[in-house]
This record gives C-alpha cells, sequence and structure tokens, in this order.
C-alpha cells in the first residue's frame, strides 16, 4: 500500500513538500486553514517586495515568467508566481482548504513503526474530522500566527497603557483604507528594526510627514542594507560562493577545514569592513548614529539583515521618521517609558498607537501542534540551544515526521526546495537516518556553530553562511554530486542558487 503522507500548511514550503511527495508516488493530503495557497505571501502590507534576488528565490524547476523584470518583485508578483507554480505541477487538488489541523498524535510505540493520527477542523462548519498518515511533514511557516510579543513587568504592560497596541502581523492584515485610517493623524511608535519595523514605518512616515513622525524604538543596530552590490560587486561573490564558505568554521568539520577557516580569518574580517564600508557610506549611518556595534558577518549568519526601503533614511533625514535606541521599554497611561542606559531615570514618550514589529515565535508554533507534552517539550528543546533538528528537518527522537521552513536562510524558498526533495528520497528509501545518537551528537554540533556565529540569535537556526555545506550533506545523503558547477574556479568563485540543483 502507498504511504499516506500529511502535510500541513500549503505556503511555498508545503507546495513543494507536495510537489516532491506526489512525484515519488506517494499519496499528499495538505491541510491548509486558508482558502488559498501561498502562506503569509497571501496578505502582507501593500509595500512588501521580495528582499532576496528573485535569480535567489525561484523553483530549481519553475523560473520567474520572463515578463517579471524587477530583481524584487511586488508580493503579488509572488503571489502569481507561486499559483502559477502549484497549478503547473497541478498541486491543488491535493489540497483540502479551510482545515486547521488542531493536534497530531503519534500511535504506537516510537520504537517501532506507528501512524500519525491529524485532529483536523473544517472552518466551514465547524466539525473535526481526524485522518490517520504514515508521516507527517509540518510547513506551518514561522512568521505568522504566534507573535512574539516583549514580556513586561507587572502593571507595566500593554493593560496600562490607554492608546492601542497591536503587532505588525495584524497591520499587515488591514486594507489599505483600515490601515489609513488606523495610522493618519496619530503619534505612531513602532518597537523593532527588521523588515516590517522598517516598512510599517516608510507607511506611517508617508501619511502622517514630519507633523506627526512615526518613532521607531530598536534594540540593536543591525546591518540593513541599501542593495545586494557593495562598491558594485553582487554580496553574493562574499557570503554565497563556496571561497566564503572556506572563511566559517563548520560543524563537523575537519582538521584542515579547520585550518583554513583560521588562516581565512583576517579575510572573513575584511569581506565584512568592505561591505560594512559601504553600507555606512550609502546610508550615512555615522551622521544618524545608527552604525552597529556587532560585524555585518555576525548580522548576515544571524539572518537578521534587511533590505532598507527605498528613502527610509531621507525620512529619517526630514524628521517624519525619528529612530531612538530603547534596550527595555515598558508602557505608562500616555504612552511608553524608555529605560535609557546612560540615565537614572527613565523617559517617556507620549504616543496613541504601538506597533509591535517584534517578530514571530515559530518554536511555539511548532510545540503547540503536539499533543502529547512529551513531544511539546522535545520539538522545542532547551531555550539554551537550537530547535533540535537533525539536517534542520527531522527531531532524532520524533518518528515518522519532518519539519520544513523553520530554519531560516537567504532565501528560504532554496532552502524549502532542498529540503523537501531530501525528505522525499528518504521516504523513497535512497537512504536511511542515522541512529539517534548519530543525529543527536550531529544536532550539538550544528547548535555549537549557530552559537558562534549567530550569537544570541541562536534559535533563529539560520544556514544563511553555510547554505553550500549544508547543501552538501544533503546532496551526499541522496547520492546526488555535490559540486554542481563546471570547472575549479567555477566551484570556488561562482555563488549558488536554486538552478544549480534542477536536475
Ligand atoms: C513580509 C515577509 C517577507 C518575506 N520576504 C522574504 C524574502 O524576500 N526572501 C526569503 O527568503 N524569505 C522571505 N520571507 C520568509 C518567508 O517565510 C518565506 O519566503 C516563505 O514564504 C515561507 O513559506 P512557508 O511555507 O514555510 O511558511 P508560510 O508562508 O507561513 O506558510 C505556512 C502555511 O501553513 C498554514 N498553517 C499553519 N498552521 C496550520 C495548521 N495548524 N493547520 C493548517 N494549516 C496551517 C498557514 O495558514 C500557511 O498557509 C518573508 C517573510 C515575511 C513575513
Amino acid at each position: 500500500m502507498q504511504k499516506e503522507v500529511g502535510i500541513i500548511g500549503a505556503g511555498i514550503s508545503g507546495l513543494l513538500a507536495c510537489k516532491y511527495i506526489k512525484a515519488k508516488g506517494f499519496n499528499p493530503i495538505v491541510f491548509e486553514t486558508k482558502h488559498n495557497i501561498g502562506g503569509l505571501w497571501t496578505k502582507t502590507l501593500e509595500s512588501t517586495q521580495l528582499q532576496t534576488p528573485k535569480q535567489f528565490f525561484q523553483f530549481s524547476d519553475f523560473p520567474w515568467p520572463s515578463y517579471v523584470t524587477t530583481h524584487f518583485p511586488t508580493q503579488q508578483d509572488v503571489l502569481d508566481y507561486i499559483t502559477a507554480y502549484a497549478n503547473h505541477f497541478d498541486l491543488l487538488k491535493y489540497i483540502k482548504f479551510n482545515t486547521k489541523v488542531q493536534g497530531i498524535e503519534y500511535q504506537g510505540d516510537v520504537n517501532s513503526y506507528g501512524k500519525w493520527t491529524l485532529s483536523v477542523k473544517n472552518n466551514d462548519n465547524n466539525s473535526t474530522q481526524v485522518y490517520t498518515v504514515d508521516f507527517v511533514i509540518l510547513c506551518i511557516g514561522r512568521f505568522s500566527d504566534v507573535p512574539n510579543i516583549p514580556e513586561f513587568p507587572i502593571n507595566r504592560g500593554p493593560e496600562v497603557f490607554g492608546g492601542k497596541v497591536i503587532h505588525s502581523m495584524d497591520y499587515a492584515l488591514l486594507n489599505a483604507q483600515s490601515a489609513t485610517e488606523l495610522v493618519k493623524g496619530k503619534q505612531v511608535t513602532i518597537v523593532g528594526f527588521q523588515k516590517s519595523a522598517l516598512e510599517v514605518a516608510m507607511e506611517c512616515s508617508t501619511l502622517n510627514g514630519t507633523k506627526y513622525p512615526c518613532r521607531v524604538l530598536y534594540k540593536t543596530k543591525h546591518w540593513n542594507i541599501p542593495d545586494f552590490l557593495p562598491w558594485g560587486i553582487p554580496l553574493a561573490y562574499f557570503y554565497l560562493n563556496r571561497f566564503s564558505e572556506l572563511m566559517v568554521h563548520k560543524p563537523n568539520q575537519t582538521f584542515f577545514l579547520c585550518l583554513i577557516a583560521i588562516l581565512l580569518t583576517p579575510l572573513r574580517w575584511a569581506f565584512s569592513k568592505f561591505v560594512e564600508s559601504y553600507i555606512k557610506r550609502k546610508l550615512k549611518l555615522k551622521k544618524f548614529g545608527m552604525v552597529p556595534e556587532c560585524s555585518f558577518h555576525q548580522d548576515i549568519s544571524s539572518c537578521t539583515v534587511a533590505l532598507v526601503p527605498e528613502k527610509f533614511y531621507d525620512k529619517v533625514e526630514e524628521g517624519s521618521i525619528i529612530l531612538k535606541k530603547a534596550p527595555r521599554f515598558c508602557f505608562c497611561k500616555d504612552g511608553i517609558l524608555i529605560d535609557e542606559e546612560e540615565e537614572e531615570e527613565a523617559s517617556s514618550l507620549n504616543t496613541d498607537l504601538v506597533i509591535l514589529a517584534t517578530g514571530f515565535r515559530g518554536d511555539k508554533k511548532l510545540k503547540d501542534i503536539f499533543v502529547s507534552s512529551t513531544f511539546q517539550n522535545l520539538i522545542y528543546g532547551s531555550s539554551n540551544e537550537i530547535v533540535p533538528l537533525y539536517r534542520d528537518c527531522i527531531h532524532p527522537h520524533i518518528p515518522q515526521l519532518a519539519v520544513i521552513g523553520y530554519s531560516e536562510s537567504f532565501t528560504n524558498l532554496f532552502t524549502s526546495e532542498m529540503k523537501s526533495r531530501w525528505v522525499a528520497e528518504l521516504l523513497d528509501g535512497t537512504f536511511q537516518l542515522p541512529n539517534i545518537k548519530e543525529m543527536v551528537k550531529d544536532v550539538k554540533e550544528w547548535d555549537e556553530y549557530m552559537k558562534k556565529y549567530s550569537r544570541q540569535n541562536y534559535r533563529k537556526s539560520c544556514i544563511a553562511v553555510l547554505h553550500i555545506w549544508y547543501n552538501d550533506q544533503l546532496c551526499k545523503d541522496m547520492g546526488w554530486n555535490p559540486k554542481r558547477k563546471n570547472g575549479f574556479f567555477a566551484e570556488l568563485f561562482e555563488p549558488y542558487g536554486p538552478l544549480d540543483y534542477s536536475s
């Protein structure tokens, strides 16, 4: 009998998993709580564009249509592209729309072959149905649904504030008219300094100008980039080729690779400084007091680099956006209290509306889908360690289950596609997983790698600067040749992207 594979989510990761699973002759059933495909791309801010140049954010066997000429397509372009992909590979018939998986439970002994039961709510009629499958692939996304809300002291949270507090994900759900009504003529404070924060700040400042400047509170300055061409050279040549990966210590590395990484440390530093000098000059960061303390290398290794919207710093210069450091903040009746680093007294900011662009809790979302507290604790792991996934995909102690779309990279579509192919080959018996002890050891090595380069952001599981190395491991497992370029110099210096793995 063919294996039934339950895929939860019909965003990019779920569609990819479905495509590769069905190609191996399995029966995929995709559960999607929304009425459409595309996941978070179905509703973003109107101004959202792709952050990654499109050549790196494309399906390996389905390039962008030629009429999309820009490097950074709009949200609608991305959604159309995803839809065309799903239609081309005839994926829609496998998707059960408006079905929310409320919980998954393993039936059987974890050491022998069991099945998963999925409790699925039909959003149309509120009925619940139980499905039994052989394997589960969690593609539930990590940038939606469960917001990361900062913790506040008692009586110092949003409940004491007289104004309104929303998370950026709720702001993104508003249509243009409702968003305008919410923001226009108000003193708005945005918390955060990543992609969503920058985009929301642009919208608010465009609506309110200098009369009601929009304040952006940030904890840490980041090397957000104006473009991908530092001093005219594509960034990919510094961080997305094999040569750049030689400069980084790797999990499970050999003595030889370790030695090379040590010898190339000055070059890694020089590359980072080169890019930093460009960003500093182009965005006039010194003038605005926005030069980050960390290196560009640390930021890109932590996936904390966002593309700065065009004219963002022009708005800072004209005064319609005010940037303010706030290592800690809390609420009072009229606004926000900020703990100043140098001063004893907290300073206060009167405000009408606070938009928390403080990210998401993808780890909690993963945890909550399990019914059993044992599995919940296993998948969450310890907050002092990375989410423990072998190959960023399989929990060593949770049988017959894979996670796709949790770890981050420079291009998440590319990462999800590689993982989907790997999981399909695993299910097809092309290779076997190592034993639990070896998988745990491998996860530990990745944990050390993440902590070394991503520092406090290790839970993001960012594989950006080791993407080729990571793909190499998957290729070796699947019996593919990891070297995909023609010739020694191309292999060493040419950036790697999805099309390198098209066959
Ligand atoms: C504004 C924004 C811009 C981005 N830009 C880029 C970019 O430029 N480059 C890049 O590489 N990455 C970018 N990302 C990251 C983005 O996560 C990936 O591009 C990709 O879309 C993630 O796809 P996914 O399928 O893993 O997750 P999602 O798109 O979040 O899809 C998950 C799906 O699972 C469904 N689901 C969740 N729980 C359940 C459940 N219990 N039952 C049934 N269905 C469920 C959801 O409804 C959703 O449809 C961006 C993220 C955001 C928020």
